[in-house]
């Protein structure tokens, strides 16, 4: 997941005898970054953003048991579900699962939060399964872009 795809364009080089941070380590760091690639989880960043998508998988297991009360609408998967009903319109529970790879069991229980907090309109289609689409897509894309950063 850390892994870098792309290779960094090659740059001019700059002597740079910065070490790692990491307390045991010794390594030379490239490009004068402050951790080698073994250790690079102890950036600060990093350490962030991984404690982000911990508390975003504990709190998916906890809606998925549950269900709606388990949902932080602040959180960084209700604001997923709500940025992708608000780019993209209406779309069925199976299809939001599928695309956001979130189970449709989680997705339900985010689904019932919006519907609890009024701001979805919801339909059947004719195989049985629930529409969902956002009253004020525009307001609740400002609602998100307004809150903090999670990570
Ligand atoms: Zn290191």
């Amino acid at each position: 997941m850390l892994a870098r795809t792309v290779a960094p364009p090659a740059r001019p080089h700059t002597p740079s005898t910065r070490t790692c941070r990491h307390e045991t380590c010794e390594q030379v760091t490239r490009e004068g970054k402050p951790y080698c690639p073994e250790h690079v989880d102890a950036h600060p960043y990093v350490r962030n953003l991984l404690a982000a998508l911990d508390a975003r998988h504990a709190e998916e297991e906890r809606v998925r048991r549950g269900g709606s009360m388990e949902v932080d609408m602040d959180g960084i998967t209700a604001r997923e579900v709500v940025l992708h009903l608000s780019l993209h319109g209406a779309r069925t529970v199976e299809r939001i699962s599928r695309e956001l790879q979130i189970d449709a069991d989680i997705v339900r229980g985010y689904v019932e939060a919006l519907n609890e907090r009024d701001m979805i309109m919801q339909s059947t289609t004719n195989r049985g399964s629930t529409v969902v689409k956002l009253r004020d897509p525009e307001g609740a894309l400002e609602r998100i872009c307004n809150l903090q950063s999670v990570a």
